[in-house]
């Protein structure tokens, strides 16, 4: 939740909600082995603290990942600027050459393609005839590497991985791996997000420009000393406290959300209770809001119930008796 309060969380996570951002593709960098540009964006193009944000929201349950890759970094120093290098196995030399070995079939000469290279074509030492083409007049017969070093021989050079930022030299028995992720915002998360931030934004702004403390969501502890949560908690002072539930849908909601908030503010007591409803209540669930005395918002959307709030409390101030509050009920 204290997540969802930071500026740059609230702007990353909105971008996946407006479809801006479908999942996070990570880049590779050979300073930072991961990047993720799009949350550089939102931490002023940090590729450090985007990778620590990444990180928490992963930790978080915000967001879910899948593997992308598997990065070879050294060992030492971490560094994903690593070389592939392949040494002499008798000196671990990595002045090594590929030697080939031809035989042209027509006269039958076998010997290494250097002796056959000139001035960029091929060309029999022994019989002095152009080689033409491959398979057909002459053909590969394999290769092997060559030490300049040491002069030995082999078939398979030895694999090893230098790293360029520190120097150390490794094998794969002691080679680091960094395992890299894509990531996505998890469904639950998302709507997590839209109920709690994007709808909540508005009715929070107004709260606040009435000198209110607010938190959304926000706790209170009850008499019975349970922990109560409410959508938005705002207060002022030691005593005034209002507490406000959003309740969305594509239809008419009854009163079962009515009840649900009343069993809080019976052990919560605050001084004002507010229910915004999108779009409406059913008439039986006003019924029992005016019995439990929560105050009913009905608004199309969050922006407008944001609206009627502020022209209410503009003319009523919200710290009115519960009879001036009562004129919130459209
Ligand atoms: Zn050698
Ligand atoms: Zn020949
Ligand atoms: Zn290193």
């Amino acid at each position: 939740m204290a997540l969802y309060q930071d500026p740059s969380v609230q702007l990353l996570i909105s971008k996946f909600v407006r479809g801006e951002i479908v999942e996070l593709t990570p880049g590779f960098d050979l300073d930072h082995t991961v990047r993720y540009p799009e949350v550089e964006e939102v931490v002023d193009q940090d590729p450090n603290a985007a990778k620590q944000l990444v990180q928490k929201l992963w930790d978080s349950g915000i967001f879910k990942r899948k593997f992308h890759e598997k990065v070879l970094v050294c060992p030492s120093c971490l560094s994903p600027n690593v070389s592939n290098d392949y040494v002499c196995p008798n000196c671990n030399s990595i002045d090594i050459e590929r030697k080939t070995l031809l035989e042209h079939t027509a006269c039958g000469n076998i010997d290494s393609v250097d002796n056959f290279l000139v001035e960029g074509s091929l060309l029999c030492p022994k019989c002095n005839k152009e080689l033409v083409e491959a398979g057909v007049d002459y053909q590969k017969l394999g290769a092997w590497f060559q030490c300049a070093q040491c002069g030995k021989r082999s078939d398979m050079p030895s694999p090893i991985h230098r790293c360029r930022n520190c120097g150390h030299i490794f094998t794969i028995r002691d080679t680091g791996f960094v395992n890299v992720y894509a990531y996505r915002v998890s469904s639950e998360a998302e709507e997590e997000f839209k109920r709690s931030y994007l709808v909540m934004k508005p009715i929070g702004l107004v709260l606040e420009d009435f000198q209110f403390k607010v938190d959304m969501p926000g706790q209170i502890a009850g008499r019975s000393g349970a922990l109560h949560r409410f959508d938005a908690v705002a207060t002022k002072g030691s005593s005034e406290v209002v507490v406000l539930d959003v309740i969305a849908s594509d239809k008419e909601i009854d009163e079962v959300p009515v009840a649900s908030m009343y069993a809080k503010i019976f052990d919560v007591s605050p001084s004002q209770s507010i229910l915004v409803a999108i779009p409406g209540l059913t008439d039986r669930a006003k019924r029992l809001a005016a019995l439990y005395r929560v105050s009913i918002v009905e608004a199309e959307n969050s922006q407008r119930a944001a609206d009627q709030i502020k022209d209410k409390f503009g003319w009523a101030g919200l710290s009115g008796s519960d009879e001036s509050f009562g004129d919130l009920q459209l």
